[in-house]
This record gives C-alpha cells, structure tokens and sequence, in this order.
C-alpha cells in the first residue's frame, strides 16, 4: 500500500493531511492523484460514496494551481449546496498550510452579491451548484475563461436532477484545453454522454466495490402490498429500538407525508427535503447529528449532503426512479468501519427492480420477513431488559428512593419484574395483539382478494426449513395441484399458512389427515383467524404505536447497546408455542 509521500504529493499538503490524521490514501486516491499530478489529462473516476473522492481530485488541484496568481484557475460543480460547502470545507484544511489560497463557495438562497464581492477578491478555487454557477456568469459576476482544471463532483446526482444543460452552459464559458475531471459514484447513461460530450480520450478508473461503504452495509428486501408500505416501515423501526436510520422516498410530497405520519405515531422524525428553508434544513440536520432525530425522511437529493458518520440503517421506503441512486441510498450507512443495513421495502411489481439493483451493486439481497407483531413486543421486552440492565443508576435518585420502597413494599422480584415491564410492553402488545401479516406473497397475484379461498394453518415452518417458495413448491407436489393453486403462504417459525381455492379444500384436509414429515405428525387445520387476520384492515384510528412522542432520543430513554437473546415466551396466539427464533 502507497504512502501520500509516494504519491508525489509536496511537503504542505502531507502537513495537512498528518494534520487531519489521514494514514493512508483510499484506493481512489491511490489511483487518481499520481496521475493527475503527473499530467494534463482528462479523468474518470468512479468510486462509490465515502471512498475519499474529494481529496482525490483536492490534493492534485491545490498542488496544481499558482497560489501567488488570483486568477480563477479551478471550478469544481457539486450538486447541492451541502456538498458544496462540505467540499469548500475539507480544500481549506487540505489546503491550510498555502498561505493566499482563496476557495469559494457558490450557491443559491444566499445572497448573490455577497458571493459576488467574495469573487472579486480572487478565488483560485470556486466551488459551486450549476444553477447559480451558470446565473453568475450570465451577469458577468463570474469569469472562467482562464480555468485549467474543471471537476464534475458527483456527475451522476447532477445529471439526475437535471443539470445537464446548466453544465453544458457553464463549460461554454471555459477554455477548450482545460482539463476536466469527472467523479462520479455509478455511471449510467447520461454520465457516459457527458464525457464523450466534454472530454478527450479521458483516462478511466474504477474503483472496485472493496470500500468500507460497501463492504459494512447488508442489503435487505421486504415485499409486502404497495398499500401496506407505512405499516412495513413502523414495524422495521419497532423491531429495532435503537435504529437511527435515513428513510428514502422518491418525492418531496411522500417525504413529507410519511415524516409527518411518523411524528404523528410519535417517532422521532423529520423530513429533509428542497421545499425546506435553508435554515428549516441545517435545524433538521442538527437534530439528526445530535440525534434528536431517530428517522430522517429525505429525498435522495436532500440527503447527498449527510455526511453523518452512525447511521445504523438504510431504509428504502421506495426505490428510486434510477437504479444506480441505490448506491448513494446504502452509502448513508456503514461508514466509518461500522456495518449498516439497507432496507428495501418492496412490492410485487418492483421485485424485478431488486435484480437490477444486485447487477449494479454486485452484492445480493437477502429477502427477510416484516417481523409480527409478537415478535416486535419480544425484541421491545429484550431491549428494555438490557435497557435496566446497563443503566447507570443516578445518584440523584437516593432521596427519592424510601418512598418509593414504601409504596412498592411487599411485592417480591418476580412481581416487580412483571409489573415494571408491563408498564413498558402493554404499549406495544395492546397495538400489536391484532396487527395482520404485513408480508406479501409474492408468486401470488391475486393475494387477499380470492373469496373464494380457504386459509389453513399448517404446523411446520421456518424452523423445519421452509420459506414460503420452498412451502408452496412441497404442498403444490403433494396435493398435485398447479403454480397458482396454491397461494398466500405466509412461512412463520414453527407454523405457516397457505390458502387453497375453496374446491381443494376436502384434498387438502384429507391428505394432511394423517400425514408424516420426517416421523412427525404434520397437521393441517382450517385457520379460524386467518382470514380476519390476514385481510382486514389493520391500525385502527387512533391507536398509536408503543412509543411515546415527545422523547429524544438521547434524552428520555436510557441508550442501551446490545441486545441478549434468551428463551422467549410467546404472549399469545396461536402455534406450537416453545422457543421462538427471533429474525432481526
Ligand atoms: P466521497 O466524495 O467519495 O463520497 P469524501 O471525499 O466525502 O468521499 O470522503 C469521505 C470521508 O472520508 C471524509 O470525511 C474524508 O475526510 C475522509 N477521508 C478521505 N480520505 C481519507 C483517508 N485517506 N484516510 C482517512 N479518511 C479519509
Ligand atoms: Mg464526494
């Protein structure tokens, strides 16, 4: 592995970057700085999100440019102003120790004179959004005319949000023997386009998926209907007490819609998003960094300027329209040597999306099951058990404590115990007790809509090795009956149900009537709750889930770490009973 010395870069700039306590170079900036430094080149370099592109371009420009001239020598084009400014950040401590070196953020909803006068005095370096980059330069505030060095940053966001004309404006006003250096995450289409467009015979790098970004990140998929989509997204959060998470929808309006649901369940959310005010913008991330803010809803747009490094999932509440932002999307999460997850929340009709997603990420997804209710109440109870368990007791409480013996006085463990996490757990069972399967079935289509069918609860599953594709495949073999006649095979641990069209149903109860897998008995029964489960509407108004509103994150409720997983008892429901294998 190089060391920055090797890579030729001089001696004020290594100063920074001990300074910042980088060690080694990424392999983006292993294999892009020598040859920028080397050469006059055009470049294209793809790495994913938080492999270390700014300092791969940054370093080679700020070696580059005269510091002791005040012309405008390198442009580097970033989609949003988050990033802008990020990327203005990380030159000036880059560059630190260059005594003159002037780096200038351009960008809208501030004021356009301000950054106006800030040209004027000679930036070397100007940083800047297309749309006021391009603004600029048609009022003669800004002149590239002698620029050496362009940077597309992130080309593929800015082309997805529509720049491309805006680029193609901006680099009308820039020298023709400039070179210029794209960055970009994934290349589709249109990125392909730009670079024929704009560079001569550029130089390619790719860097292989071998970042921490990736590599830390698990990716997921839940398929449930389109119209359960915020019910799947409640449970996921519900299984996971401590998740701080972004939540991707592919609209402002959805992402407004669901985060004002959410705050309505009582979750600590918000929504980040471009109809937003600059300052309604930084208030949103500075509670999610202080993590006031559990779940942050956003646009993809939005969120290219998070660079906040515990994000413990990814959710995809949608997908987005281009494949490719999936990337950026599970980017958020497993940064910094930490593992993420990334989960997708999926229906039937996108399924074939998944597959796209596996081609381009090169990694495949696990297909998991939106966890029940009960299993929700058994992580919530754990959870809270390890809660008690590693709370540090506050001394302030001593004067607080022999009134509270007296009142408390005469139970014994077991009872306070029972007591203490009812208090807790009766949130979430009383929510949960009749919440449906959320999980769709996917060869199924005409899932929940057959009145025809009858539903049976059939005393094998998950635990017996089944998932619901390698159920419906035993029962279709057993009962000799075709793909479709068999259908909403929900596989649970130690049970399962399926539904048979109404005609079957003396077949089916006759072949399972004395039946055996294995040596053991396997029996079938006419699910009595089934239907009323599995089709009726769920939530019902007004009912909140277990978490109350108003708690920070922080704050309110002790921070617990781990979760210990000991024998469970099932609360209620039907089923063999016995241990319970928790799924998340
Ligand atoms: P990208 O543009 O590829 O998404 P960034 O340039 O924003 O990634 O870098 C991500 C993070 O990694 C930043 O916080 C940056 O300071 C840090 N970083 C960059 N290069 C190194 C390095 N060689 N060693 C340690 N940290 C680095
Ligand atoms: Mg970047």
């Amino acid at each position: 592995m190089a060391t920055f010395t090797q890579l030729g870069l001089e001696k004020n700039l290594l100063q920074a970057i001990t300074d910042m306590g980088f060690e080694t170079p990424s392999e983006v900036q292993e294999k892009t700085i020598p040859i920028l430094l080397d050469r006059e080149t055009d470049i294209v370099s793809l790495a994913q999100t938080g492999t270390g592109k700014t300092a791969a371009f940054g370093f080679p420009m700020l070696q580059k440019i005269h510091i002791e001239s005040r012309t405008t020598q390198g442009l580097i084009l970033s989609p949003t102003r988050e990033l802008c400014l990020q990327i203005t950040k990380e030159l000036e401590s880059y560059g630190k120790h260059k005594k003159g070196l002037n780096v200038v953020a351009i960008y809208g909803g501030a004021s356009i004179s301000d950054q106006a006068r800030q040209i004027k005095k000679g930036a070397q370096i100007i940083v800047a959004t297309p749309g006021r980059m391009k603004d600029m330069i048609g009022r003669g505030m800004i002149d590239i005319s002698k620029i050496e060095y362009c940077v597309l940053d992130e080309a593929d966001e800015m082309l997805n949000m529509g720049f491309y004309e805006d680029i193609t404006e901006i680099l009308s006003h820039s020298p023709k023997d400039k070179s210029t250096w794209l960055f970009s995450a994934t290349m589709p289409k249109d990125v392909a386009k730009i670079a024929k467009k704009f560079m001569h015979s550029p130089v390619e790098i790719t860097v292989g998926s071998k970042n921490v970004g990736t590599e830390n990140v698990s990716h997921e998929y839940y398929l449930v209907n389109a119209r359960d989509r915020y019910l799947a997204l409640k449970r996921l959060a519900d299984a996971n007490p401590d998740i701080f998470s972004v939540v991707f929808c592919r609209t402002k309006r959805d992402t407004q819609k669901v985060a004002e649901k959410l705050i309505e369940d009582g979750y600590n959310a918000a929504a980040l998003h471009g109809d937003l005010s600059q300052n309604q913008r930084d208030l949103v991330m500075k509670s999610f960094r202080t993590r006031q803010i559990q779940m942050l809803v956003a646009t993809d747009v939005a969120a290219r300027g998070i660079d906040v490094d515990d994000i413990t999932h990814v959710i995809n509440y949608q997908l987005p329209d281009e494949i490719e932002t999936y990337t950026h999307r599970s980017g958020r999460t497993g940064r910094a040597g930490k593992s993420g997850v990334s989960m997708v929340i999926v229906s039937k009709s996108e399924l074939r999306k998944i597959k796209s997603i596996e081609k381009i990420i090169q990694r495949s997804f696990t297909k998991k099951e939106i966890p029940s209710g009960m299993e929700i109440c058994e992580t919530q109870l754990f959870h809270l058990a390890n809660s008690i368990k590693n709370t540090e007791v506050n001394q302030e409480i001593e004067p607080y404590l022999p009134n509270i013996n007296e009142v408390l006085e005469g139970f014994s463990k077991e009872e306070l115990i029972k007591k203490v996490f009812s208090v807790e757990f009766t949130r979430f069972y009383n929510y949960y007790k009749n919440e449906k399967d959320l999980n769709a079935a996917a060869g199924d289509p005409s899932a929940g809509h057959n009145p025809d069918s009858v539903r049976y609860f059939i005393n094998i599953g998950g635990r017996d090795d089944f998932n619901w594709m390698s159920l419906k495949d035993f029962l279709k073999d057993l009962l000799s009956l075709g793909q479709d006649d068999v259908f909403r095979v929900d596989v649970k641990d130690s049970f399962s149900f399926f539904n048979t069209d109404k005609k079957h149903q003396d077949l089916v109860l006759s072949i399972f009537d004395d039946f055996k897998l294995d040596g053991r008995n396997i029996s079938v029964e006419i699910s009595k709750d089934g239907r009323k489960k599995g089709g009726g509407k769920s939530g019902g108004k007004g009912r909140k889930s277990g978490r109350r509103s108003g708690k920070s994150f922080d704050g309110g409720k002790p921070n617990f770490k781990g979760k210990s997983r000991r024998r469970g008892q099932k609360p209620s429901g039907k089923g063999t009973g016995g241990k319970r294998r928790r799924r998340n």
